[in-house]
């Protein structure tokens, strides 16, 4: 699908590249789905690092332990395959739903919208409506104009510490932030953190807005690679709309030699990213439907069919029917797919215990005063559980061999440790020179909770 921007028409309306866009707020079905999902979201992410789960914080990501819990998971620096796993799986879940309704990501969920979102609304109760919007920034400064900024500013500032402190309780746990937060007792590093994220929430949210998707993010410049002629994206019915033009509203159009659009302007009037959609698809377009629902209310008020924008794709604006099983849709989602069950095969066969073994680099073996060989070790054993656990080591593959090892290994939650072990046996019972010869380390808690390591056994 090509993005369809005529030179005169960026002549005539440019996408507004100076000064600040002044939203009319807009209440409508796709705005109210955008508002619910909003809350929903924003909640959600409050809510998460309050989750109890066996008395602990359910997910804490703890960067300087490099250890991440999620409810019974614990993900450790050798995890990171999950971690790949997912951003693919996200990754190509986008690119399956943006190939089948646009930009709908940046519209509904992105948080840079939902934030939007929130300090426009909290712009609109202080300031006014967008007409009182634009008289007040045109004004002289008063007392009126300092303390209705004031109180806006203020109110972003507060959304915007509470963001930080709430995105900071995924990596410090979540109570002991919130206490310290009251008692004025944070450290350094956690100050410095939250400051930063919300002095980036109050820029991004407060300032930046749009510019932020237009020019910083990578995924609206990419994202016409995804669409084609199926995608069902925000457009303007101009065979219906056009000769566009005011009329009174018991007027004709067909007398006027009018098409449906009475260019009330409403519908660049609401947009979040300042552009008119009547000029056809444009990247700066994230599909959000505002311009669907202002243009519904006008085609009500003239008591003309609604749908003059709508979602639609471009076979369908054509009068061709959309093909829903392309192969480009079909691909991304069973890529999607793969990578889940890949996602969930990893989960299941993942022990939570990891260890490995390592031979004394200095001798291959050595021979005791009594005559037999002696091969030390070094084991490493790393707890991915959530509970202290104690280990016992055994060793197969050597007739009658000794392990020298702690009949107890004491290892706490997330934590490895290293072990020295010695394995000794008389040369005569073993036939060759190198034998291979298997530690297997299990949790006497849970006797399956147990992993194999094979290395060599050495003699003369
Ligand atoms: S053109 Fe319509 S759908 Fe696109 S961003 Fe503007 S209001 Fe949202
Ligand atoms: S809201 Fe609808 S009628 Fe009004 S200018 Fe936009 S397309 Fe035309």
């Amino acid at each position: 699908m090509k993005f369809d921007i005529k030179e005169e028409d960026m002549l005539i309306k440019p996408y507004k590249t100076e000064g600040p866009i002044y939203i009319r707020e807009q209440k409508g079905f796709f705005q109210r789905i955008r508002r619910n999902l909003g809350w929903l979201l924003m909640l959600t992410f409050i809510a998460i690092p309050w989750i109890q789960y066996k008395g602990e914080q359910a997910v804490l990501l703890d960067v300087a332990t490099q250890k991440f819990t999620i409810f019974s998971l614990t993900l450790l620096p050798q995890d990171f395959m999950i971690l790949a796993l997912l951003f693919m799986v996200g990754a190509f879940a986008l690119f399956f739903v943006t190939n089948w309704l646009g930009r709908v990501w940046c519209g509904y969920t992105c948080p840079q919208t939902i934030w939007m979102l929130m300090f426009s609304w909290v712009e609109q109760r202080i300031e006014g409506t967008r007409n009182q919007r634009i008289k007040l920034d045109k004004s002289p400064w008063s007392a009126l104009k300092w303390r209705k900024k004031i109180t806006k500013h203020a109110a972003w500032l507060v959304i915007s510490l509470l963001t930080a402190t709430s995105f900071m309780a995924y990596f410090i746990p979540a109570k002991s932030l919130y206490l310290e937060m009251f008692t004025l007792q944070w450290s350094g590093i956690t100050s410095f953190w939250v400051f930063l994220f919300a002095f980036c929430t109050y820029g991004n949210a407060g300032f930046l807005r749009e510019k932020m998707c237009n020019v910083a993010c990578p995924y609206s410049r990419f994202q016409s690679v995804m669409f084609d002629k199926d995608t069902l994206v925000v457009s303007y019915d101009a065979k219906r709309g056009e000769n566009r033009g005011p009329r009174k509203r018991k007027a004709d159009p067909k007398a006027l030699d009018l098409g449906d659009c009475v260019d009330c302007n409403l519908c660049v009037e609401v947009c979040p990213a300042g552009i008119d959609i009547r000029n056809g698809l444009q990247y700066e377009c994230i599909n959000c439907g505002l311009c669907i629902d202002a243009c519904d209310d006008t085609m009500d008020k003239f008591g003309y069919q609604k749908g003059l924008i709508k979602y639609a794709s471009e076979k369908q604006l054509e009068g061709k029917k959309t093909n829903p099983f392309r192969l480009k849709l079909v691909g991304y989602g069973v890529l999607t797919g793969v990578l889940i069950i890949s996602m969930v095969a990893w989960g299941l066969q993942r022990t939570p215990i990891e260890a490995s073994v390592l031979r004394d680099r200095n001798a291959l073996y050595r021979v005791n005063y009594e005559g037999l060989v002696e091969n030390p070790y070094t084991l490493t054993i790393i707890n991915k559980t959530q509970q202290p656990m104690h280990y016992a080591i055994a060793i197969e593959g050597l007739p009658k061999a000794m392990l020298s090892a702690p009949s107890s290994i004491l290892v706490l939650p997330g934590l490895m440790k290293k072990i020295p072990v010695t394995v000794t046996a008389d040369g005569y019972d073993i036939e060759k020179k190198v034998t291979p010869v298997s530690f297997i380390i299990s949790a006497n808690e849970n006797p399956d909770i147990a992993i194999t390591k094979t290395s060599q056994f050495y003699k003369n």
